[in-house]
């Protein structure tokens, strides 16, 4: 019963166990699936944003070719700088991000301002793309780090070329210049959240743009940031997840560089709001499993106490029936011994003998009876009281039964202070070495009986014997085992008489 309660705990405990690490792991799971899809759209996010930027830069190395190409064969004459401004109003429709075209003589001076009128005194000598032109021979397109324009003081990035006079010498700079602001708008498009970014750098960790606009981030060098450390180290393009040094956000980062130019995008995302739809989903989730849990522990507990009290109830009953079965016991007891001297009583002594003459009939084995009668016991009450009388026939009973040995003999109180024995499988003689052992032992212990000869207490005994072969009923027997005690009354008592079955008396004592 006890070990029913324990299979329900353990097939409840199993039950929970399965299903809350089931849950786990399939909340587990889907939080990697997450993860994973916001690095596959980051990843996919830089591919569109890296395509975006190196066509920019191509249209403008392409225009800037064009133009360097002009001012090399044509010169920079007022003609030829009318021309070309008429020529670079009508292509900068076909290029939005581009806010203008500037070209600069070989001292730094303003030569042409596609989309305004130069300033009074314009010279761009200090700017960064300028001295380097001016400091290097190539021919290659240079890509500078955003500046702040000094006439409308929007933040561009410029993309400039360096062109020759006839002898090769250095004779100016012309640069596109593109506004920041567009790629802000693009940047400002996609839905990066609140904690995310999106930056365009150079691969040596420069700021060129960056969304959410940091005024403090423009040309700002992210080298010591882990992306440009250590990331871009190992992989042109991958993912990455780190703490932020600067604001202490968790990102998930990715990241790619330019096959063609020196250039990286990153896109990252406030890891904690990107899985904010999953912390939802897991959060019902655990709702779910613990509302389940929480009713089959509930089903669990009834069935418990439904079984702890069943069992109480059926060992209440099992108590009951063994005390039922105690009281059977003891009612039998009562029904088959006699209260006084403990010994078998009249009803199981006529059960017994009725009993024992069957068996010893059908193996044709002699039976003897002895029938005891305590000598002068009436005078015994008269002299001592009845109380006294009763323990002398507990005394008696107690002292006769040390005289039989074997299982099947029985000694029971036949009436009043009358005593008889069954003797299966014996015959008179062996019952009278029984007998004689009684009157012995009896002499022996000599309770004193001032109404009796001997002045202690004596019996009679009356033994009979079954006939081997002949049929023999219990009255026939007890009526023999009488005559015999009847004659040792008269001879005298304290003594054995046997009467053998024709009727041939002998005396034995
Ligand atoms: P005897 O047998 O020697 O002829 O004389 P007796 O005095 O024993 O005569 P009998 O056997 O007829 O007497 C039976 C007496 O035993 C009667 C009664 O006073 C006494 N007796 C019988 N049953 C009990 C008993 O249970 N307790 C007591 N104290 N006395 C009993
Ligand atoms: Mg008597
Ligand atoms: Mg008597």
């Amino acid at each position: 019963m006890k070990r029913d309660i324990h299979l329900v705990v353990l097939l409840l405990s199993v039950i929970g166990f399965s299903l809350a690490s089931l849950t786990l792991w399939k909340v587990m799971g889907s939080r990697e699936r997450a993860l994973e899809d916001v690095n596959i759209h980051g990843l996919n996010l830089t591919q569109a944003l890296s395509t975006y930027s190196e066509g920019i830069v191509r249209q403008s190395t392409l225009l800037l070719l064009g133009l360097v190409e002009r001012l090399e064969t044509e010169g920079v004459g007022p003609a030829q700088i009318q021309r070309l401004s008429e020529l670079v109003k009508r292509q900068q429709p076909l290029m939005p991000p581009m806010s203008g075209v500037t070209l600069y003589a070989k001292d730094g001076r303003w030569l042409m301002s596609s989309n305004r009128p130069i300033p009074a005194g314009a010279n761009s000598s200090d700017r960064a793309y300028f001295v380097h032109h001016r400091d290097d021979p190539s021919r290659e397109p240079f890509i500078g780090l955003p500046i702040r324009s000094r006439v409308t003081q929007e933040w561009v990035i410029t993309i400039s070329r360096r062109f020759n006079d006839e002898h090769g010498e250095f004779a100016g700079v012309v640069a596109v210049t593109l506004g920041v602001e567009n790629f802000l708008q693009l940047f400002g498009k996609l839905d990066v959240g609140h904690d995310g970014a999106i930056g365009l750098s150079f691969t040596d960790g420069a700021m060129l743009v960056r969304y959410p606009f940091r005024e403090q981030d423009m040309g700002r060098n992210f080298s010591n940031s882990p992306i440009f450390a250590k990331y871009l180290i190992a992989q042109p393009v991958g993912t990455a997840s780190f703490t932020s040094s600067l604001d202490g956000v968790e990102r998930l980062y990715a990241f790619r560089k330019s096959d063609k130019l020196p250039l990286v995008t990153t896109v990252a995302l406030g890891k904690q709001e990107a899985l904010a739809a999953w912390r939802l989903e897991a959060l019902l989730s655990a709702l779910v499993v613990a509302a389940l849990l929480a009713v089959t522990g509930a089903i669990g507990w009834l069935l418990i106490r439904a079984m702890s009290r069943r069992n109480a109830v059926e060992s209440e009953l099992r108590l009951t029936q063994q005390q039922l079965l105690e009281s059977n016991q003891k009612l039998e007891r009562l029904a088959m011994h006699d209260a006084l001297t403990g010994l078998a009583n009249r009803r199981s002594f006529d059960e017994a003998l009725a009993q024992e003459i069957r068996t010893a009939q059908r193996h044709a084995t002699q039976l003897t009876l002895l029938m005891i009668d305590i000598d002068h016991f009436k005078r015994y009450n008269d002299s001592y009281g009845h109380p006294a009388g009763d323990a002398c026939l507990q005394q008696i009973a107690h002292l006769l039964s040390g005289c039989i040995r074997r299982p099947r003999d029985l000694l029971a109180r036949y009436g009043g202070e009358e005593l008889a024995v069954i003797l299966p499988d014996t015959d008179e003689e062996g019952a009278a070495v029984v007998a004689r052992l009684m009157l012995e032992r009896l002499a022996l212990q000599a309770i004193p009986h001032q109404g009796s000869p001997l002045g202690h207490v004596t019996a009679s005994i009356g033994i009979a014997s079954t006939e081997r072969a002949a049929p023999d009923t219990p009255a026939a027997l007890l009526e023999r085992a009488d005559q015999a005690l009847y004659m040792a009354k008269q001879a005298g008592r304290n003594r054995l008489q046997v009467v053998t079955p024709p009727g041939s008396v002998q005396l034995a004592r």
